[in-house]
C-alpha cells in the first residue's frame, strides 16, 4: 500500500514527486509511455526560471527526477492500463499488476497530435515542434510553417511572426475552426500567408538532421510541390492521456480532467497536475506549479486521515 502514486514523469509528476518525497511520503512514480513528458522531446528550454543560459529539455526533466530520487521517490517504467477509483484504497493496474494507494496524483499529460508522417517523427526537436512558445525564439529571421486551422494554429502563427521572417499557415480545408477574432488577427498579420486545401505530405531532411522543407499537396487539384522552410509547427490539437480513467473521474467532452478547485478532481484523494487538466497554458513551469499544488493537497489529505 502506497501513500502516494504519481502517474506521469513530466514536469508536473516530477515536481509532485519532489514535494511528496520531501514530505517523507515515499511516492511511487509511474513513468508512463512518454517518460519525461513533453520536455523530453524539446531541445533548448529558455523560459524555465533559474537557467539564465537555458537548459536542454531532457536534462531539465532528468534533473527533476534525480532531485525527487534524492528524497526517496521511486520510479517504475510502466503504463497504467486501468484505474479503480470508486473504492478505497485506490487501485491501479500497471502492466497487468495491481498497485494500491491512499492518494493518487494524475500527471499523465496531453500528447500533441501529430500528422503521422515518418520523417515528422524523426525530426521532432530538430525543426519539427508542437509548441511555438517553447521553440519559436530559435527561428529569428527564418521561414516557418504552421499546420492547422484551429485557435492554436492562429495563436502559434501570430506568435511566430515575432521572430520569423515569414509564416506559412497550411490548412486542409477552406473553412477554419478557429474563432473569428483569432482568425482575423492572423489574417491581418502581414507576415502570415495562408495556404488552404493543402496537406503536408512529407518533411525534409532527415539526412541533415534538420528541417529544410516540406512536400505539400493540394487536396482539390491533387498537385504536389516542395516548399522550403526552416521549421514546421504542428498545431492540430492535443489528446489528454486519460483513457485509463474514463468512467472513474469526471472528464470533459475532450477527455481533459475537470478540476474541482486547486488540484482536486471529483474524487477526494485523487488529484490532477499539468496538461492532463490544463488546455490553456501548457507550460513546463505551470505544470510544475500544479505538481506542487497536487503534492501539498495529497499531503494534507493524508494528514487529515491520520497517515
Ligand atoms: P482544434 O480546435 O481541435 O483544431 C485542430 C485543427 O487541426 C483543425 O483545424 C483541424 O482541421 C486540424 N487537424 C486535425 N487533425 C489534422 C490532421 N491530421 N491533418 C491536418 N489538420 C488536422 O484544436 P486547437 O486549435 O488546439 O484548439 C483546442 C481548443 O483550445 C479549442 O477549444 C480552442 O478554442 C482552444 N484554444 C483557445 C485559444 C485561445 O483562445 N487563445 C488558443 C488555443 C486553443 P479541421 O478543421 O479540418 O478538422
Amino acid at each position: 500500500m502506497r501513500n502516494v502514486i504519481i502517474i506521469g514523469s513530466g514536469c508536473a509528476g516530477n515536481t509532485a514527486a519532489i514535494y511528496t518525497a520531501r514530505a517523507n511520503l515515499k511516492p511511487l512514480v509511474i513513468a508512463g509511455h512518454e517518460p519525461g513528458g513533453q520536455l523530453s522531446i524539446t531541445s533548448e528550454v529558455e523560459n524555465f526560471p533559474g537557467f539564465p543560459q537555458g537548459i536542454n529539455g531532457p536534462d531539465l526533466v532528468e534533473n527533476m527526477k534525480k532531485q525527487a530520487e534524492r528524497f526517496g521517490a521511486e520510479y517504475v517504467y510502466g503504463t497504467v492500463e486501468r484505474a479503480e477509483f470508486h473504492h478505497r484504497p485506490f487501485r491501479l493496474i500497471v502492466d497487468e499488476e495491481p498497485i494500491e494507494a491512499r492518494t493518487i496524483i494524475i500527471a499523465s499529460g496531453a500528447s500533441a497530435r501529430w500528422l503521422g508522417l515518418v520523417n515528422e517523427q524523426k525530426l521532432i526537436g530538430r525543426g519539427v515542434s508542437s509548441c511555438a512558445t517553447c521553440d519559436g525564439a530559435f527561428y529569428k529571421d527564418r521561414k516557418v510553417m504552421v499546420v492547422g486551422g484551429g485557435d492554436s494554429a492562429m495563436e502559434e502563427a501570430n506568435f511566430l511572426t515575432r521572430f520569423a521572417s515569414g509564416v506559412t499557415l497550411v490548412h486542409r480545408r477552406p473553412q477554419f475552426r478557429a474563432s473569428k477574432i483569432m482568425l482575423d488577427r492572423a489574417r491581418n498579420n502581414a507576415k502570415i500567408r495562408f495556404v488552404n486545401n493543402t496537406v503536408v505530405e512529407d518533411v525534409y531532411d532527415v539526412t541533415k538532421n534538420e528541417v529544410t522543407g516540406v512536400r505539400l499537396r493540394n487536396v482539390e487539384t491533387g498537385s504536389a510541390k516542395d516548399h522550403e522552410v526552416d521549421g514546421l509547427f504542428v498545431a492540430i490539437g492535443h489528446i489528454p492521456n486519460t483513457q485509463p480513467f474514463r468512467g472513474q473521474i469526471d472528464l470533459d467532452h475532450d477527455g481533459y480532467i475537470i478540476s474541482h478547485g486547486g488540484a482536486r478532481t471529483n474524487i477526494p484523494g485523487v488529484f490532477h497536475a499539468g496538461d492532463v487538466q490544463d488546455r490553456v497554458y501548457r507550460q513546463a513551469v505551470t505544470a510544475s506549479g500544479m505538481g506542487c499544488m497536487a503534492a501539498i493537497e495529497a499531503e494534507r489529505f493524508l494528514e487529515a486521515e491520520g497517515h
